[in-house]
């Protein structure tokens, strides 16, 4: 089966400097040890807030809320959501006004990442908990569309089929076919699956999931397919060359025991690669682990994506991380 890539949207670009992307040499000792060969996909520096695989996810929905006839998107996400805050920026670029749904309630300051997305012109409302794991269904978009008529609704993180196929572009960028292996972090599974279909037959697909109990590729299906069934998306031929790495959630979305911030810390020292404390320090991290574990054959070229989102370590107070 041969499933077309999204042709790029037209009129969607980024104002501003868009760096071209090359992939960087991972300069680690422990590589050359080994006989392995690892390139950073370095998707952080695409734009300083629209970072890494948010803007391939979300420039297809963009493309669509353009031709609707209200110019508003809504979307979601928590206090320190990467998507939001690229959500709210691109749609300031485009001349779309945006509204923000928010995890939880209103705290009494609002978290760097929000404040942002206010100073963008993202109309923010705050729903509880409860009602926001119900986000999704018929009743509470019906809710949201009789408040916000002809608003376009781009799901939580960019997932779904937009976003799926916008993510196939990330490997579009660079002469990725000569890689053996790609590796991503895994948050809904939308990049990985439109890295799985845009990679070549020679290729391993490997996502390292940042949310606990995401063990086999199956469990990515409903939150980046919002269906169990990946029919029609991928080929059993693709979905054999994939696998999620388990075991590198340390301890759950957005948990960031003292390990991780060490290991990041270091990381960033023997490397001089920064990464966050949600994706990608787990992502390196599992590479890391991974390489020592002699997972990879001798040879083996790997190409990692950074998938940005350098934006939520300012959660953290400064002076925890070194960059
Ligand atoms: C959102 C995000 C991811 C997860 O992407 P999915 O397509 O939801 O799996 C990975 N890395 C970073 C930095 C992100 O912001």
């Amino acid at each position: 089966m041969n499933i077309p890539f999204l042709p790029e949207p037209q009129g969607l670009s980024l104002p501003g400097p868009l760096q071209p992307l090359f992939p960087e040499p991972l300069e680690w000792s422990g590589l050359a040890e080994k006989n392995v060969s690892a390139d950073v996909l370095r998707l952080d520096r695409l734009h300083p807030v629209i970072s890494g695989n948010k803007w391939f996810k979300l420039k297809g929905y963009l493309q669509e809320a353009l031709q609707s006839p209200g110019h508003t998107v809504i979307t979601f996400g928590g206090a320190w959501s990467n998507h939001l805050i690229a959500a709210a920026c691109a749609a300031r670029q485009h001349g779309l006004s945006a509204v923000g749904i928010v995890r939880g309630e209103r705290p009494p300051v609002l978290s760097a990442t929000l404040t942002a997305a206010a100073d963008y012109g993202m109309q923010l409302e705050f729903i509880p908990r409860g009602e926001y794991a119900k986000k999704e269904t018929p009743d509470f978009l019906r809710q949201l569309t009789d408040r916000f008529p002809d608003a376009y609704i781009i799901p939580e993180g960019g997932a779904g089929l937009i976003g799926i196929k916008g993510s196939e572009n990330i490997l579009r960028t660079t002469d990725s076919g000569q890689y053996t292996h790609i590796l991503c972090a895994v948050g809904t599974g939308t990049t990985l699956l439109g890295l799985i279909r845009a990679s070549q037959p020679h290729q391993s697909i490997i996502g390292v999931p940042v949310l606990k109990g995401m063990n086999e590729i199956s469990a990515i299906y409903p939150t980046a397919l919002s269906t169990p069934d990946p029919a029609g998306w991928l080929t059993p031929e693709q979905i054999n060359r994939a696998r999620l790495l388990p075991g590198y959630h340390f301890g759950g979305y957005a948990r960031h025991p003292p390990e991780l911030l060490d290991f990041i810390n270091r990381w960033y020292r023997e490397t001089g690669v920064p990464s966050d404390i949600v994706y990608t320090g787990k992502l390196f991290f599992a590479l890391w682990d991974s390489i020592r574990q002699d997972l990879f054959p001798t040879h083996s070229r790997l190409l990692v994506i950074h998938s940005g989102g350098l934006q939520g370590n300012l959660s953290l107070a400064p002076g925890i991380l070194d960059f």
